[in-house]
């Protein structure tokens, strides 16, 4: 028997193989979730699909979250098919090259509320249209990354999406808990995916987040797939309006011995 058995979980954000959304979705699936697919562009269905197929997918859909009527479109077939829904998954995020990089004080209002909108707005967005479908309460998670409470070079306009999505996690849950629905975030560490790909000394950050973590390893989607899995299913049912991590304790270090730092980097 799996711990997700009879639940249906719709996740949205898988571009390719390499994105969190798709650790995610193996792992709910892994332990009986049925899983509904959303993707942003009608040209990633070719890759998403037989992503899809894999798992047992019957329904992928393409939604940009900026769209309110794509997105009734995505509740709607999920309420037709399915009735209700149990777990929601956003694995989102969007910044255009400029707003990650350089210095933050040139950053354009443009490219930072594009920024906090798709990636941080759209959760209200898909929870409000969540929240009459999980009859039975539910489980809302979101991924967010540690540059909204540190400074990470280069991260601008994503760190302050970030900060937005994370005190969006703690209003939602506040509201949501009354129809038995709990929102968390998972923060994980760096990973290689399409997006990260994006972001200015992507590289070297991996490296470091490596060396300097406690436990000297990186994060894998796998990884955060398990903790997404815990946060859906009922071991987590007093969790709410949490951030948390998984990043091999890369969070907790505030100073790293620079010598051992060099040695390592060598
Ligand atoms: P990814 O594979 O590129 O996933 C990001 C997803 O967001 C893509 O599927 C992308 O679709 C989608 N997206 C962007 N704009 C959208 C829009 N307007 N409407 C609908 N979907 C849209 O990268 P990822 O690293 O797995 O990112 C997933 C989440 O994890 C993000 O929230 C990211 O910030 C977070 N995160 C990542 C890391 C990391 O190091 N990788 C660490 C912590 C947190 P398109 O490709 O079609 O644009």
């Amino acid at each position: 028997m799996g711990l997700l058995d009879g639940k249906i979980a719709l996740v949205f954000g898988v571009a390719n193989k390499n994105s969190i959304g798709w650790g995610i979705a193996k792992a709910l699936q892994r332990e009986g979730a049925t899983i509904v697919l959303s993707y942003a562009m009608d040209r990633l269905e070719k890759r998403v699909r037989p992503l899809g197929e894999s798992i047992g997918c019957e329904l992928m859909l393409q939604a940009d979250v900026s769209s309110g009527d794509e997105l009734d479109a995505v509740f709607a077939a999920v309420e037709e098919q399915y009735g209700k829904l149990d777990v929601l998954v956003h694995s989102i995020a969007f910044a255009d090259r400029e707003s990650l990089g350089g210095r933050f004080v040139e950053l354009s209002r443009a490219g930072l509320l594009a920024a906090i909108d798709i990636s941080a707005v759209s959760l209200i967005e898909l929870s409000r249209r969540a929240e009459p479908l999980m009859k039975d309460g539910g489980s809302i998670m979101s991924l967010t990354y540690n540059a909204s409470r540190q400074v990470i070079p280069n991260y601008n306009a994503m760190a302050i999406a970030k900060a937005a999505l994370e005190a969006i996690t703690m209003y939602l849950a506040a509201d949501l808990g009354q129809s038995k629905i709990r929102v968390n975030a998972i923060s994980a560490g760096a990973i290689k995916t399409l997006s990260a790909g994006g972001i200015a000394g992507f590289r070297d950050l991996l490296k470091y987040a490596e060396v300097t973590s406690p436990m000297n390893e990186l994060v894998s989607q796998d990884d955060v797939g398990d903790l997404a899995l815990f946060l859906a299913s009922d071991l987590s049912r007093r969790i709410t309006g949490e951030v948390i991590y998984v990043d091999a304790g890369h969070n907790i270090m505030g100073y790293t011995d620079v010598e051992a730092l060099a040695r390592q980097l060598d």
